[in-house]
C-alpha cells in the first residue's frame, strides 16, 4: 500500500485542474499582452477567468489580485514590496517566530539590510497572541505580518483579531495563508487583512504559481521589473497554464471546503486517536482542536524522527519531519523550538498531512503500521531501556 501524508509539501495536481489546463498547455499558446489577435485574446480570456476565480474565493476583487510563481514569490513581494513602498513611514515590522522560511528568512536579510524586526514569541501551541501583536506596534511600524495556520504544527493564528487591531492601529497587515487556502473559509474583508499569500500547489493545483491579494489602494514596489504585466506590480510573461490551474484548484477548493474538511478533520482525529492509544509516549505538538483539519505532528520519545521516516518509506508511508526545507538540515525545527520543545524532543518529531484524497484505509494502514515502526527503533535506541 502506499499512502501519501505529506500533503502540507504539495499535493496531487487534481485531474479535472490538470483538464481546465491542457487547452492553454497546448492550442491556446498566445501572449495575453497581445490583444491584437485572436490567440492573446484568448490567453487573456483564461488568466481573466482565473484572477476572479481567485478574487471570488477570498471576497476579493479581481483588481486586487498579483499572480506569481508561487507562495515565496508572493511573501517576497508583499514584505519587501511594502516596506519600499512605504519607507517614509518608518522601517518597523513585526512577525513571529514560527512563520514559514519565505517570511523569516526575508525578513532576517531585511534586518541584516538595516530594517527593525520584531519576532514575536508563540505558546507552547504555537500561536502568537493579538495582544502581543497589538503590543509590539509603534510610531514606526509599517507592517504586521502572522501567518494564517502553520505549515508544520498547524496551529490556527487569531487572524482576524489581528486584522482588527491592524486596521484600528494603521498598520499593515499580511497573511501567509498557503496552508489555510482549501482548509479554512477566508474573508479578506470582514477578517481585515490587507496582503494575503497564497500557492496553488498546497491545494491541488500546479507548482510553480501562486497569487498576492494586495487590497486596493495600497503601493507596492514591484520586485520584478520589466514589463507592464500584473498592472505594472510583477513583471514577465504570464504562466497562463499554472494560471488557469490556480483558478481552477482554487474554486474547486473553496466550494468543498465545507463538505470535505469535516470529513479530513474526522480522519485527523482517527489518526491522533490511533496513535496515541497504541504509542506508549508520544505527545501531539500544537493545539488538539484550533489546528488544520489535515495536520498531525507528534514528538515520539526516544527516537529519531528521520529514522521513523526511512522505515515509514519502506513501508510505503510518505511522511516528514518538520517542514520539507528543514528536513534537508539537521537543525530541529525552529517552529518547535520556539514552542518550548527541547531539542531531543523536537528531533523525534514527524508530520502526518492528509488531504481530501486521503482515505480511512489508508490510515488504518498507517494505525496499524507506526506503533511496529517505533517499537523496532526503540529496541536499538541507547536511551530507551525497556
Ligand atoms: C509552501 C509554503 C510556502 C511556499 O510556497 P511555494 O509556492 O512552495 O513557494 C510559503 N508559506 C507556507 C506557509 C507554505 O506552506
Amino acid at each position: 500500500m502506499k499512502v501519501y501524508l505529506d500533503n502540507a509539501a504539495t499535493t496531487a495536481l487534481d485531474s479535472e485542474v490538470l483538464e481546465k489546463m491542457m487547452p492553454y498547455l497546448t492550442e491556446i499558446y498566445g501572449n495575453p499582452s497581445n490583444q491584437h489577435h485572436s490567440f492573446g485574446r484568448e490567453a487573456v480570456k483564461g488568466v481573466d477567468t482565473a484572477r476572479k476565480q481567485v478574487a471570488d474565493a477570498l471576497n476579493a476583487s479581481p483588481d486586487e489580485i498579483i499572480f506569481t510563481a508561487g507562495g515565496t514569490e508572493a511573501d517576497n513581494l508583499a514584505i519587501k514590496g511594502i516596506l519600499q513602498k512605504y519607507k517614509s513611514k518608518g522601517n518597523h515590522i513585526i512577525t513571529t517566530a514560527v512563520e514559514h522560511h519565505a517570511i523569516m528568512h526575508t525578513c532576517e536579510q531585511l534586518e541584516k539590510d538595516g530594517y527593525d524586526v520584531t519576532f514575536l514569541p508563540v505558546d507552547e501551541f504555537g500561536a502568537v497572541s493579538a495582544e502581543a501583536v497589538e503590543n509590539a506596534i509603534k510610531d514606526s511600524t509599517v507592517l504586521v505580518s502572522v501567518m494564517f495556520a502553520n505549515n508544520e504544527v498547524g496551529t490556527i493564528m487569531p487572524i482576524a483579531e489581528i486584522g482588527e487591531i491592524c486596521r484600528r492601529r494603521k498598520v499593515y497587515f499580511h497573511t501567509d495563508a498557503v496552508q489555510a487556502i482549501g482548509h479554512i473559509a477566508i474573508d479578506v474583508k470582514a477578517m481585515n487583512i490587507d496582503m494575503l499569500s497564497l500557492s496553488a500547489h498546497k491545494f491541488h493545483g500546479p507548482k510553480g504559481v501562486g497569487a498576492l491579494y494586495v487590497r486596493r489602494g495600497i503601493g507596492l514596489m514591484p520586485q520584478m521589473t520589466g514589463g507592464a504585466q500584473e498592472r505594472k506590480r510583477r513583471a514577465g510573461t504570464e504562466n497562463v497554464p499554472g494560471i488557469v490551474g490556480l483558478g481552477a484548484a482554487i474554486e474547486k477548493a473553496a466550494e468543498r471546503i465545507a463538505v470535505d474538511m469535516p470529513k479530513v478533520a474526522a480522519l485527523r482525529d482517527k489518526l491522533i486517536e490511533g496513535i496515541e492509544s497504541t504509542i506508549p509516549e508520544v505527545k501531539l505538538n500544537g493545539h488538539r482542536q484550533n489546528r488544520l483539519p489535515n495536520n498531525v505532528n507528534i514528538s515520539i520519545k526516544y527516537i529519531e524522527g528521520e529514522s521513523v521516516l526511512m522505515m515509514l518509506d519502506m513501508l510505503g508511508i510518505a511522511a516528514s519531519s518538520g517542514s520539507a526545507c528543514a528536513s534537508a538540515s539537521i537543525d530541529p525545527s525552529h517552529v518547535l523550538l520556539a514552542m518550548g520543545i527541547p531539542h531531543e524532543t523536537a528531533h523525534g518529531s514527524i508530520r502526518l498531512t492528509l488531504s481530501d484524497k486521503t482515505t480511512e484505509e489508508e490510515i488504518d494502514y498507517v494505525i496499524k503500521t507506526l506503533p511496529t515502526v517505533v517499537e523496532r527503533l526503540r529496541k536499538m535506541s541507547p536511551l530507551y531501556n525497556k
